[in-house]
């Protein structure tokens, strides 16, 4: 089944396939999409004893009742591998679009025109933060039909136990980078640690939830600060949502340890007797208070709750180390600080003006400033591997290198923007190679935008995203990300790319997107100064670099 599966690519062709062999004496009753989707959630729900032989007595039941074109959908909606071609953007989009004509049917002709799109993206707008406050589209669309677009506000916002879209921040290239972004508003500086965030929720019943940057539930993963939780809230506080990052602590020397030593926690069924790795979370914002969301509320007020309804507790619940700063070298300095004290680098977030918890939109408001752009490109990017080399020389036996690709939100596309082989260490090169080898298909697939000559020996399904850290950007012949934005055949490709770590919390979907690849690359100062856009030759980021280890 393996092999088949492997050679057709495709777990969903291979379910439809065996179903249309399989003659069936009694006609089974026709599902429907509630059923299948109370199915879905009741595997998703399911915990505790022989878990796995009844989440495959479920998928049993639903496969027996399919259709052979159902069972093909069925299985890739539960290998999470759907990729119809359909973003949420686009399905947000649609939703107004159907909206607006069900409303008024005369907009119907007018779709398509100027007028129209200008005002499908006002109102999508106001679907897109509902749906960032409350994504539940079993609320939002009855509630859409009842009552309207401009009323969703009123019935869909932030909820203690739905987690909600996190807001994200934007890079830079240096100190005057920051200030000429900010344009004299007033800003604070903050210690950007290097952890995982951490939404936490707590409702009027006292239950505590724990969300990851991708809303996923990590409640589980955390006993320690579900008990720590009662410990800080002010006796005032009856609930909350408060914005964290979770960071791996060393309680005896109170240093904050890598990211990699917080990755080595269990993720399950964690039993807070067996922790050893101790986490500290540091809050840097506060949406939802005594019922009330404050999301609409500048940074500078929503610090100032913060501040009061919860208490410090040092090497367990911290709030973020910031200083409200406007000066080159003062800022510069608080960077080195930063980095001495084991972060990343600096968060600046505008504290009066436009400064509001921004979800639905991309902001600009938040903004990185990394250790990293010292030495080369300002910010890191987060790539997904699509195809790999076998290794050759030490590397024998594993992947020696591999085909990255960024993410087109428009196209829906992943796109290659470089080959990479340096930055791995032989545990990750083993590691990564064990887990690239279950997304192997036998194809590229029809998403994957890339230029023939790269030809790598295997191609995977998206499913990891990578941090890779390169010299600088450059205009390339062979890869194509970005393509058509700056030129309408050449895409943008990573000069002397290097693996950093796998990013666990990112989707394929959260990879950098191609539209982020051209402002890294317009932000260079060679490319601003008038004397870059220098052409790589050949395939760019290749085998010079790469000790001919694939
Ligand atoms: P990046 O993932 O590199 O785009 O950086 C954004 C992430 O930094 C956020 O999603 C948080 O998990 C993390 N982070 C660490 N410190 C802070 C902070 N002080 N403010 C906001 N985010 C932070």
């Amino acid at each position: 089944m393996k092999k088949d599966i492997a050679s057709l690519g495709d777990i969903g062709l291979y379910a439809e396939k065996s179903k249309s062999n399989q003659k069936l004496l009694v006609k089974p009753k026709p599902l429907t999409v509630s059923a299948v989707f109370d199915a879905f959630k009741t595997i998703a729900m399911m915990t505790g004893n022989q878990v796995q032989s009844k989440k495959v007595d479920k998928i049993k039941s639903l496969i027996t009742s399919s259709s052979p074109i159902e069972s093909r959908f069925i299985m890739r909606s539960l290998a999470g591998k759907m990729r119809i071609g359909l973003g949420e953007k686009s399905l947000l989009q649609a939703l107004t679009q159907a909206y607006l004509i069900f409303k008024d049917e005369s907009n119907a002709k007018l779709v398509g025109s100027d007028k129209f799109k200008e005002k499908l993206a006002k109102k999508s707008l106001l679907l897109q933060t509902a749906y960032c406050e409350c994504p539940n589209y079993d609320k939002i669309i009855p509630t859409l039909m009842e009552h309207g677009l401009e009323n969703l506000s009123k019935f869909c916002f932030l909820t203690p136990g739905i987690p909600l879209k996190p807001m994200l921040a934007h890079p830079t290239k240096g100190v005057q980078d920051v200030l000429e972004r900010l344009e004299g508003a007033k800003f604070t500086c903050e210690y950007k640690y290097d952890g995982e965030r951490a939404q936490i929720h707590l409702n009027d019943d006292k239950d505590t939830y724990i969300y990851s940057r991708n809303q996923e539930n990590n409640t589980e993963k955390y006993p320690d600060i579900v008990k720590l939780i009662h410990e800080i809230v002010s006796p005032n506080v009856t609930n909350f949502i408060l914005d964290c990052e979770a960071v791996a602590f060393d309680v005896s020397t109170k240093q904050i340890l890598p990211f990699q030593v917080l990755s080595t926690r269990k993720r399950k069924n964690v039993d807070e007797s067996e922790i050893t790795v101790r986490v500290c979370l540091f809050a840097f914002d506060l949406l939802y208070l005594n019922s009330e969301s404050l999301v609409t509320k500048d940074l500078s007020e929503r610090r100032e709750l913060l501040r009061q309804s919860f208490n410090e507790v040092e090497g367990k619940f911290m709030l973020a180390t910031s200083k409200d700063l406007s000066d080159v070298d003062a800022i510069q300095e608080f960077l080195e600080e930063s980095i001495k004290s084991k972060c990343e680098g600096l968060m600046i977030k505008t504290l009066h003006d436009d400064a509001t918890y921004e979800i639905a939109k991309r902001s600009r408001k938040w903004l990185k400033l990394k250790k990293d752009y010292l030495e080369g490109v300002g910010d890191t990017l987060d790539l997904v591997p699509i195809g790999a080399y076998l290794g050759k020389g030490k590397r024998t036996g594993v992947y020696g290198g591999f085909l990255l690709a960024c993410y087109d939100e428009e196209s829906e596309e992943f796109q290659s923007i470089c080959k990479i082989g340096t930055g791995f260490t032989d545990e990750d090169l083993s590691s990564l190679s064990a887990s690239l080898k279950e997304s192997l298909v036998a194809k590229p697939k029809s998403y994957f935008l890339f230029d023939d000559s790269l030809n790598p020996d295997v191609w995977f399904e998206p499913s990891q995203v990578w941090e890779v850290k390169c010299a600088d950007l450059s205009i390339s012949p062979v890869h194509r990300a970005g393509v058509g934005l700056l030129d309408d055949t050449k895409g943008i490709s990573l000069r002397f790319p290097r693996f950093i770590k796998l990013r666990e919390d990112k989707k394929p979907e959260d990879a950098t997107t191609a539209s982020q690849v051209v402002d890294m690359y317009r932000n260079q100062e060679s490319v601003k100064s008038g004397d870059g856009g220098a052409e790589a030759a050949g395939t760019a980021g290749s085998k010079e670099d790469e000790n001919d280890y694939y």
